[in-house]
């Protein structure tokens, strides 16, 4: 079947069980056509431990911290018990603040509002946009694309050597970046910029759900992920660390339950007094259900291990890499070079293919969901296929601007479940 006929092709839907679910997928080819979502990177589908864990809640529904009934104090309990289960899984220190989000990218904005004055940021050109573009306001210095990881921790000590000293200073780097999947040396850029004196962040988006993360065993002041990657189901995220930056700042939304008292003042104006937990910045009726959803994906991850995922998910990319390596049209895009170790994520080029044909193609006559286009990380892609006429196809992908050559790769990604 060619691309073209794709769109108008009629959709069969059969029912598939996917982690121990029946779900209505559509095979638009029909026949013996499995259905696999190579997809995990964008999100990973709940866990059904996770469901189950939120249908079992749904009859105690309350609205927490606010009521003295038995529903209210029980969701309170949920919610603050989910806090502590979070900062467990996370490894936080005894002082370091949980405070529940709507994603990585809104933990990451809100650590953007929460930075001193005059705080400097180092960030490498290669981050996800979630972690590149939230600092824009603030003194950013962006750091070039290394291509090993020593060269990722030189580079960082030049750029903060040359910093002024006095100031604040944060570093924001991914943990697993979800272009490549490549691992990146967390522990040692900790270290090099709390040598000099700044602090960092760890965009762990892509890290949590496959491997462990200790924020204090790698030394990171704070750590941000997203429930929808992590097998919860979307709209919950998790910032986790340092609390001293966190309480200094003006809440990230201003409302109740951010506020500890609030009273007219002489002046006819308001006065503000706000929670110094992690409260300050969760105003308004919070996601509870969010919440106890992330903190139940936690308690499953921690409960299978992740020696078992991590086993199953390498397979899986040797499996592809193996598949593919006769193929020499193929071309994975690696930073730190193809035996880097990396997660489950892996991209490539197919030369006399545009990226997204490729991937209509997959879906349509295989029945693989795969992801195609820059993955909100366009001057990692730029730096990734540049020079490189595979890459550039004659339709723009999504993400390119009208009239813009497209730059566009294919991603695969594995998860629990596939
Ligand atoms: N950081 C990385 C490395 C990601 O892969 C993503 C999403 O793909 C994000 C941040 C943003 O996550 P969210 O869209 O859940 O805010």
């Amino acid at each position: 079947m060619s691309v073209s006929t794709l769109a108008s092709a009629p959709s069969l839907c059969a029912p598939l069980p996917v982690l121990g679910r029946d779900v209505t997928v559509p095979l638009v080819t029909g026949g013996e056509v499995a259905y696999a979502a190579l997809d995990y990177a964008a999100s990973a589908p709940a866990l059904q431990r996770v469901w189950d864990d939120v249908a079992a809640y749904a009859p105690y529904y309350g609205s927490v911290h606010r009521g003295a009934g038995y529903l209210s104090q029980l969701s309170t309990d949920l919610f603050e018990n989910a806090r502590r289960t979070v900062a467990g899984f996370l490894g936080c220190r005894e002082d370091d603040q949980v405070v529940f989000t709507r994603s990585t990218t809104d933990s990451l904005n809100l650590l953007a509002a929460a930075l001193p004055a005059d705080c400097q940021v180092f960030v490498f050109e290669t981050e996800h946009h979630a972690s590149l573009l939230p600092w824009r306001d603030a003194r950013v210095t962006y750091l070039d694309a290394p291509r090993s990881h020593r060269e990722a921790v030189e580079t960082l000590e030049r750029a903060l050597a040359d910093r002024d000293p006095y100031g604040p200073a944060l570093v924001c780097v991914t943990g697993a970046s979800n272009v490549t999947g490549e691992l990146w040396p967390v522990r040692e850029l900790a270290a090099a910029a709390h040598a000099h004196g700044a602090r960092i962040v760890l965009d762990a988006a892509q890290l949590a759900p496959h491997h462990p993360v200790s924020v204090a065993d790698l030394g990171v002041d704070w750590v941000a992920f997203s429930g929808h990657k992590l097998y919860a189901p979307f709209g919950s995220g998790v910032l986790a660390g340092r609390a001293d930056w966190l309480r200094a700042a003006e809440p990230y939304l201003a409302g109740g339950g951010a506020s500890r008292k609030v009273s007219r003042r002489q002046d006819g104006g308001v006065d503000v007094e706000w929670h110094d937990s992690a409260a300050r910045h969760e105003a308004g009726s919070p996601n509870v259900i969010g919440a106890y959803a992330v903190a139940s994906a936690c308690k499953a991850l921690t409960e299978a291990g992740f020696d078992t995922l991590v086993a199953r998910e390498q397979h899986l990319v040797r499996a592809v890499r193996d598949g593919l390596a006769d193929v020499p049209q193929v071309r994975f895009l690696s930073l730190f070079g193809d035996d880097a170790p990396r997660v489950g994520v892996l991209s490539f080029v197919v030369e006399g293919w545009n990226s997204s044909h490729f991937a209509a193609a997959l879906s349509a006559e295989y029945g693989i969901g795969v992801r195609d286009g820059l993955f909100c990380a366009h001057p990692l892609l730029r730096t990734l296929l540049g020079s490189d006429p595979q890459a550039q196809g004659e339709c723009g992908s999504p993400e390119s601007e009208p009239g813009e050559k497209s730059l566009n790769a294919i991603r695969v990604s594995f998860g629990a479940g596939t």
